[in-house]
């Protein structure tokens, strides 16, 4: 019986790798430019930092997670999202201590057992960051700049950030109260989902997907009319900071975030190319969180990119890397002479395969096409006793003989040439 991977978790296959370091790379290149750190953390964590860092109310505690008892008796959970680890991590080796801010960012693999759709799997991917330690708009603003900036750099299509304010502990309860009596007035028109929400965390109601209780909100409080002095002047700096850097975005007073310790600032970055799954990017301030976690009383914003619905928007595909220089080899006499080579080429940073198994130069040759080689190097007896290699240029096809005394400087001399390098 042949084993296939578990529904909604997917292989990264060799074709589909350049484009997921291209992602990569590109994250860390704008990370780098604005002197983030990485860090990584375990992707089992006790479910306990999730149900407290998350929220028990959310959609992502209450019907997501993936949570097993270990042998001890532990229940563990698959990370569902990376904030709450790292704020673990920070907490547990007092990373705030020496640094005033602490500007951090994570990649890795999510689990959320979800339905397996287009733009939504069980095992997922997030390019993640976090800034601990200031409560200063600017931050906000840089890592909303920093979402920008990798989405809009990697994806095609429209691009709309979305943003909003949540308020703060003093402001929302005025809200809260005013939607409760309306969710109550109204809550017959409500779906399921949402009367339950309604009595447990009334403010996830506006994340609904569904037309009768989008249509209700329409007339629904919202909290940009009860925003305190302090959180209105916040936003309302954030919005400048983005003018500043050029970023457009609209306000959506409807935009709420999943996890309950969102205060003020929320954002999504939204592709109008994706469907029903379009948000690529999303992320707010959590001021709280890290307090309640039982760390230092110090604020957070942070924001998450899902890396397989950012691919799905590539503007280009990444094609496999090509190898340099395949050699072919026949016989013991040409193996002997050209192996040392070999590793001379690797040494000076050329990419070189051969052939492992001793097979016909037509199969050789056919296995050079397939590694996409630029240049082939075909060394048999005659060669050998005749002190030469030939030397193919795989695209114009043409061959000339080489010194093999002189098989490592010629090569590296086309090559470098080739890739524009100063020798
Ligand atoms: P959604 O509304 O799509 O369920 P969410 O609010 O649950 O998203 P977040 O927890 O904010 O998402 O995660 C940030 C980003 O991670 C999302 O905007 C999305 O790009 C990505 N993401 C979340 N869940 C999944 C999933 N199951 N599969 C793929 N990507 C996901
Ligand atoms: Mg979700």
């Amino acid at each position: 019986m042949a084993f296939k991977a578990i529904r909604g978790f997917k292989d990264i296959l060799p074709d589909e790798s350049p484009d997921w370091v291209l992602v990569e790379d590109t994250a860390r290149a704008f990370f780098a430019s604005c002197g983030l750190q990485e860090i990584r953390t375990p992707v089992l964590e006790k479910t306990a930092v999730f149900t407290r860092g998350i929220g028990e109310h959310t959609d992502i505690v209450e019907k997501e997670m993936y949570t097993f008892q270990d042998r001890n008796g532990d229940s563990l959970s698959l990370r569902p999202e990376a904030t709450a680890g790292i704020l673990r991590s920070v907490i547990e080796h007092k990373l705030h201590a020496n640094t005033s801010v602490l500007q951090l960012f994570t990649m890795g693999p999510m689990f959320r057992h979800e339905r397996p759709q287009k733009g939504r799997l069980r095992q997922f991917h997030q390019i993640d960051v976090e800034y601990l330690g200031t409560d200063s708009p600017l931050s906000d603003a840089e890592v909303i700049w920093l979402a920008w900036n990798i989405v809009s750099y990697l994806a095609s299509g429209e691009l709309r950030l979305e943003i909003n304010s949540l308020g703060c502990p003093e402001c929302r309860p005025l809200h809260r109260k005013d939607l409760d009596i309306y969710l109550q007035n109204n809550g017959q028109q409500l779906c399921d989902d949402c009367r339950r929400r309604a009595k447990t965390n009334p403010l996830r109601v506006f994340d609904c997907k569904n037309q009768e209780c989008r249509k209700l909100l329409l007339t629904a409080p919202l909290m940009k009319h009860y925003l305190c002095p302090g959180c209105a002047q916040h936003l309302g700096l954030v919005l400048d900071t983005l003018e500043a850097f050029n970023i457009p975005f609209v306000q959506n007073p409807y935009l709420v975030r999943g996890l309950d310790y969102y205060v003020r600032t929320t954002f999504e970055i939204i592709s109008l190319e994706l469907g029903a799954q379009s948000t690529v990017a999303a992320g707010g301030r959590y001021d709280g969180l890290i307090k309640d976690l039982g760390g230092p009383d110090i604020p957070g914003v942070g924001m998450a990119i899902g890396v397989e619905r950012l691919l799905l928007l590539l503007e280009e595909r990444q094609g496999v890397e090509p190898v340099d220089l395949f050699v072919a080899m026949l016989g013991k006499d040409a193996r002997t002479e050209l192996l040392p080579f070999i590793a001379e080429l690797r040494n000076r940073d050329i990419s070189v395969r051969y052939s492992f198994d001793d097979k016909s130069l037509k199969a050789q040759m056919k296995a050079a096409d397939k590694a996409a080689a630029r240049f082939c190097l075909i060394v048999g007896q005659d060669e050998i006793d005749r002190d030469i290699a030939i030397l193919r240029d795989m695209d114009s096809k043409e061959q000339r003989e080489i010194e093999l005394d002189s098989v490592v400087q010629e090569v590296q001399k086309l090559i470098f040439h080739e890739k524009d390098i100063e020798p």
